[in-house]
């Protein structure tokens, strides 16, 4: 029995009894959601504030494979969006889910259902209400929009931007980078993946594969790391594409350069547990400079700070590293613990063509 639109729309997003943020005024159900604005936005916030807006699409094929743990989906769906809150060190509000869904059969029901449990699961632990969205018949497609707040103080925006960094500033991200690519080149093989260049070698023993499909398939945004940097980090962005193409973006926008320290092998990254794969050691560092998916913190923040990020870190329990310098001189130079420039181009995929 297959569901119409208002029904699935009733279902499986109106959720009338869940707790709502209390920035969002009216929820689903009419032509517009109403979300409350400033001055007193969120009740939380005793200035002015800003709102932080961020729509992120996801595509079956490009983004996730077709048959992914539904709750898992629902879970990234809504994490990269927050990510990108977190990047700007705004607190989430609300959000607005599009969905394109091929059908409405009992298969799919089964599959709404964990999808909506993985993603109001993220959503509750953050405040984040569902305030409207759309839904129609389509290839599958997962398009969501976060809404955040951000405090002005004295008409001065305290939201975290790539554009801040100073030369002599410290660089620095958090947790680990590079799992969540060691995963999807796994899965690549194992869905036997035909593309050029697709590594069908890669099998990882399968506590390994476990650990890193976590980190690819529900990774953690960092939104309390986000709020305690305010004030703290001249620049910040969160990492989708990988380190080294990401921190382009930082340079570019601040019109700056930096010295960048390899390695930043996560564990799994550096175990030997992985001896038994063919990865070689620069193919570890590579996954690390430029594997993509670790929805990280990238940020910099004056060395005079160096304290402050400590502390702010400690307060939103998640790890940090130092991991080099902003420079006058333009570009990126990646250095190894001698302070040896290493060669290669860590912005591309070249170990594994
Ligand atoms: P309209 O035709 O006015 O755009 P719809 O009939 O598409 O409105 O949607 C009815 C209500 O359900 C609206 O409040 C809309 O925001 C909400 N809605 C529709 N799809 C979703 C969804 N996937 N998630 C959350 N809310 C949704
Ligand atoms: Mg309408």
């Amino acid at each position: 029995m297959a569901l119409g639109e208002f029904e699935l729309i009733a279902r499986y997003f109106q959720r009338n009894a869940a707790p709502r943020n209390p920035a969002v005024a009216l929820g689903i159900g009419d032509d517009c959601a109403l979300l409350q604005a400033t001055p007193g936005l969120a009740n939380a916030l005793p200035t002015d504030a800003q709102l932080a807006i961020s729509t992120d699409m996801l595509v079956e094929g490009q983004h996730f494979f077709a048959d992914v743990d539904p709750a898992a989906l629902g879970h990234k769906a809504l994490a990269v969006n927050l990510s990108d809150l977190a990047a700007c060190g705004a607190q989430p509000l609300a959000f607005t889910l599009a969905l394109a869904l091929p059908d409405s059969n009992a298969a799919r029901l089964n599959w709404i259902d964990a999808f909506t449990r993985g993603l109001f699961a993220l959503a509750d632990a953050h405040g984040c209400t569902l305030m409207g969205g759309d839904t129609t018949r389509g290839p599958l497609n997962i398009c969501i929009t976060a809404l955040g707040a951000v405090p002005t103080a004295q008409g001065r925006s305290q939201a975290l931007l790539r554009s801040g960094a100073k030369p002599g500033d410290d660089l620095w991200v958090s947790g680990t980078l590079g799992d969540a690519r060691l995963a999807l080149l796994a899965l690549k093989a194992q869905h036997g993946d035909r593309s050029p260049g697709a590594p069908r070698w890669l099998q990882l023993p399968p506590e390994v594969l476990k650990l890193a499909r976590t980190r690819l398939e529900r990774p953690t945004p960092r939104v309390g790391l986000g709020l305690a940097l305010r004030g703290i980090a001249s620049a910040c962005m969160d990492l989708s594409d990988g380190l080294v193409g990401d921190l382009q973006h930082i340079l570019e926008a601040s019109r700056c350069g930096a010295r960048l320290l390899a390695p930043v092998l996560s564990d799994l990254l550096a175990s030997h547990r992985l001896n038994s794969t063919a990865l070689t050691p620069p193919e570890r560092l590579s996954l690390a400079l430029s594997g993509g998916d670790d929805y990280e913190l990238l940020f910099t923040a004056p060395a005079t700070r160096r304290e402050a990020v400590v502390a702010a870190a400690g307060v939103a329990d998640t790890p940090v590293t130092r991991i080099g310098q902003i420079e006058v001189q333009e570009g990126l130079r990646v250095v190894d613990a001698q302070g040896q420039r290493l060669a290669g181009r860590f912005a591309s995929f070249d170990h594994f063509a």
